[in-house]
């Protein structure tokens, strides 16, 4: 039996997480509480769905249209040690991973040394979404993100260059298919 999450639910094929076609997790607990958040029944820190990783990922490696999976919320972070498992798994089985947080890129870093978990779940990321949801800069207009605040992350040139590095909407269909299993 592998780690358990703590789910508030799951979409097994989604077009609005990421790019592609992915499988989100919904984890449960948040403590952010932003205004205008359109998830509020995941801030509870209540045991809700309890997933296995190993049998989500039995799960998405079987769907062969799937890119990758993404994890939402709820705040992924609060359970970056058992996330990180999954994501390294995704990624030894061809998936690329997308993840939102609450937290900025430099919140994550910064409070890593308390939470080396954090560093883990991001070292083991291809993409972020990060920062609260602010309800005053909500737009329709942006990719995989809820208002203007949030970024949309190159997570592995990030870590590499030491500072939010954004990704290029651009090309970002162009060269992003499945992880190649050999990266
Ligand atoms: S971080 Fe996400 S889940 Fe948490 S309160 Fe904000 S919008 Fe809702």
């Amino acid at each position: 039996m592998g780690t358990k999450l703590n789910l508030s639910g799951v979409v097994s094929e989604s077009i609005v997480d990421g790019p592609g076609i992915r499988m989100t997790l919904f984890t449960q607990g948040c403590p952010h509480h932003c205004k205008g958040c359109h998830n509020p029944e995941t801030w509870a820190f209540e045991p809700r769905h309890s997933g296995d990783i190993d049998k989500i990922l039995a799960v998405a490696v079987k769907n062969p249209i799937l890119q990758g999976l993404t994890f939402s919320g709820g705040e992924p972070f609060c359970q970056a040690e058992a996330l990180s498992q999954l994501a390294r798994k995704c990624h030894e089985n061809g998936l690329n991973v997308m993840c939102y947080t609450g937290y900025t890129f430099e919140q994550l870093i910064e409070g890593g040394e308390k939470h080396p978990e954090w560093i883990k779940l991001l070292e083991n990321c291809d993409y972020l979404v990060d920062g609260k949801f602010e309800l005053e800069q909500k737009s329709l207009m942006l990719l995989f993100r809820g208002s203007k605040n949030q970024r949309f992350l190159n997570v592995p040139e990030s870590l590499k260059q030491g500072k939010a590095v954004k990704v290029n909407e651009d090309t970002l269909y162009l060269g992003t298919k499945k992880r190649d299993k050999n990266n």
